[in-house]
């Protein structure tokens, strides 16, 4: 009884050094991530209610987008390169804001840097729909995904342009890219980055274009496809900042405000490019790069959007 009450009344009185040590870290947090406001001016004004978060997650090399709504929907598009990807970044950030279930996991193409984490992904949260392109590859990650998608009941949907998919009230996925008959290389194979998903997000106002690894032949397909339609304040700069990708054309058809490269910190490929750098900066984008950045966070109020950083500003853009 007596220790029960002198406990109680211990708990809440913490050691002056330790709470010392908890404001700085506090202080230090807040010095570290970095926000920036953006307005969707550009484009009439149109009441939407509720929030949305699209975070470009930090998968090292690879790439994993999450989208979550204030009305408890979610998605994830990609899953980075391996389960531990999903264990160590993906699940927590789902987990942070207590999604269990995701309405849709869409994979751009099946490639390990994309597809790797898809089984764990599988295995960890309750999924409603699986879109792909459905383009045949023989990578093990993407077979075993198929495999859990059929074991589970999952719906699996063919991804292909024109589709349309509602994410809560207030998002829509609208899928661009790929068509039917797929786009084939100069030697007649079906590449699977350029027939790989290109989704626009649309809350409201703001419009976030997710690009997975498609290269210039599918960039000038879907520019000329779009005929002027394809503005957005948010791109995904498309295959990890390669230099065969973003053409002068997809940046001029686009306009983003805002440019966000999903690579590794000293990868092997040189990712981003310096070339694809100069022409995202040549036109005024404000770049963020998982590789410098950590995960980017983008939320939307459907007017305007503000982007969050894991990590401070590094001067280096
Ligand atoms: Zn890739």
């Amino acid at each position: 009884m007596t220790r029960g009450a002198r406990s109680g009344h211990r708990g809440p009185r913490l050691p002056a050094w330790l709470l010392a040590l908890g404001l700085l870290l506090l202080a230090a947090g807040v010095l570290l991530a970095r926000t920036d406001w953006f307005s969707a001016d550009d484009v009439e004004s149109s009441a939407v209610a509720g929030r949305a978060t699209v975070a470009f997650l930090d998968v090292g090399q690879a790439l994993a987008v999450a989208v979550v709504t204030a009305d408890g929907h979610a998605l994830l598009y990609d899953a980075g390169n391996s389960a531990r990807d999903v264990r160590e970044v993906i699940a927590p950030f789902f987990e942070e804001r207590g999604v269990t279930r995701l309405d849709y996991l869409l994979l751009s193409h099946p490639d390990q840097d994309h597809v790797g984490g898809m089984p764990a992904v599988l295995d960890t949260f309750a999924v409603e729909t699986f879109l792909d392109p459905a383009v045949p590859s023989t990578n093990l990650a993407y077979l075993e995904t198929l495999q859990r998608v059929a074991d589970r009941g999952i719906q699996a949907q063919r991804a292909r342009r024109g589709q349309t998919l509602a994410l809560g009230e207030h998002v829509r996925l609208e899928i661009l890219w790929p068509r039917d008959p797929l786009l084939r290389d100069e030697s007649g194979d079906v590449s699977d980055n350029d027939n790989g998903l290109v989704v626009r997000l649309v809350h409201g106002d703001v419009t976030v274009l997710l690009t997975g690894d498609i290269e210039a032949p599918a960039e000038r397909a879907l520019v000329s496809l779009e005929e002027g339609t394809l503005r957005a304040q948010v791109l995904q700069v498309p295959h990890h900042g390669s230099q065969t990708s973003t053409t002068p054309e997809l940046l001029e058809a686009v306009r983003p405000a805002v440019a966000v490269i999903s690579a590794g910190a000293g990868n092997p490929y040189g990712h981003p490019h310096a070339e694809v750098m100069n022409r995202l900066r040549a036109a005024g984008i404000v770049v963020y790069r998982t590789d410098v950045d950590g995960t980017v966070v983008i939320e939307s109020d459907g007017t305007s959007y503000e982007v969050r950083t894991q990590r401070g500003w590094s001067g280096e853009r």
